[in-house]
């Protein structure tokens, strides 16, 4: 399960589902671990579903601004 803004930034309906291949291809990036919601559900399916798990472990850190010496 997905992030609820991030769903419906790719999915005019509330529900229903896409594959990860599906979703990424919507998004134009792949998925990560930031993207998920944090439920029993998505960890339970890790187990069955190699591909979702290494999106799971993924953690991409958000940009920082650089912060110089002054
Ligand atoms: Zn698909």
């Amino acid at each position: 399960m997905l992030r609820f803004g991030l769903w419906r930034s790719i999915n005019a309906r509330k529900d229903g589902m896409l594959c990860l291949a599906c979703a990424e291809w919507r998004l134009r990036r792949g998925l990560m671990r930031r993207d998920f919601i944090d439920a029993p559900v998505n960890r339970k399916q890790a187990l069955k579903c190699p591909r979702l798990a290494q999106r799971l472990e993924k953690i991409v850190p958000r940009k920082r601004r650089f912060v110089g010496v002054r």
